[in-house]
């Protein structure tokens, strides 16, 4: 479970996240979805502990992890929480089986163990057979796939999404956000997933945020926004008639 409460951040004068208040049971889909500038990264970073918040709180399976007066309390390791970004960023010397065993390196996994986890990562993203090969000598929506399984290695109990698919062509989007949806269900982790692409918000979500200027303008399941939009903001963005 996730609980943002009475969550601000201030950069300087400007304030990118203003008094946001979500919470979502384990195992949810939460989708942050709004328009360019309106805060999802600056959340989501929170939500990682890249980033303390200049008020409120955030606490994962009822552990604060992130307050305004403590900053960031547990750190991505302590908080148990992976992050996907839309760059991979993966290690250009290592081969794709060599990235996805890094984390659980770092954490020190035993060797037999790292290697059964690796092989089982590997085959839910259906990438085994390019476990050899090198990030430059595969295409980026298989690097986006090794990307996810690096991430999703260490068995976190929350994943963080920042706009992961942005990078990829229409017909690739369509067909991982069900792939990631499949994965999502399989490692039984809760979900945060951020995009401005409102069909994708409302296609993969079970909880939704509309973000609009720092603000959450409406808060709930898909069906609820679509069929009871509480501002003309929404209605606009999610374009249901008025
Ligand atoms: P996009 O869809 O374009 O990625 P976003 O919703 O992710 O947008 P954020 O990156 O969260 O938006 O930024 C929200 C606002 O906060 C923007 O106006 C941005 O310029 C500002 N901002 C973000 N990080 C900083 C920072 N470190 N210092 C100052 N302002 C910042
Ligand atoms: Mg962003």
């Amino acid at each position: 479970a996730i609980e943002i409460r009475n969550l601000v951040k201030r950069f300087g004068a400007f304030t990118a996240v203003k008094d946001v208040n979500i919470s979502v049971p384990a195992g949810s889909f939460l989708v942050l979805v709004g328009p360019s500038g309106c805060g999802k990264s600056t959340l989501l970073r929170m939500l990682a502990g890249l980033e303390g918040p200049s008020e409120g709180e955030i606490a994962f399976v009822g552990q604060t992890v992130s307050s305004g007066a403590g900053g960031v309390i547990a750190d991505a390791g302590r908080r148990n929480a992976g992050l996907v970004f839309q760059s991979y960023a993966l290690w250009p010397h290592m081969t794709v089986a060599g990235n996805i065993a890094w984390p659980l390196k770092v954490a020190r996994w035993p060797r037999e163990k790292r290697d059964r986890r690796v092989k089982e990562v590997l085959a839910l993203l259906g990438i085994g057979a390019l476990a050899e090969r090198y990030p430059a000598e595969i295409s980026g929506g298989q690097q986006q796939r090794v990307a996810i399984a690096r991430t999703i290695a260490p068995e976190p109990s929350i994943l963080l999404f920042d706009e992961p698919l942005s990078n990829l062509d229409a017909k690739l989007r369509i067909e991982m956000r069900s792939e990631l949806m499949r994965i999502h269900r399989a490692t039984g982790a809760t979900s945060v997933y951020v995009t401005h692409d409102q069909v994708e918000a409302m296609t993969m979500a079970t909880h939704v945020a509309v973000l609009n200027n720092g603000r959450v303008e409406q808060f709930g399941k898909p069906i609820e926004l679509l069929r009871n939009p509480a501002t003309t903001f929404v209605a606009t963005f999610l374009g249901t008639p008025p």
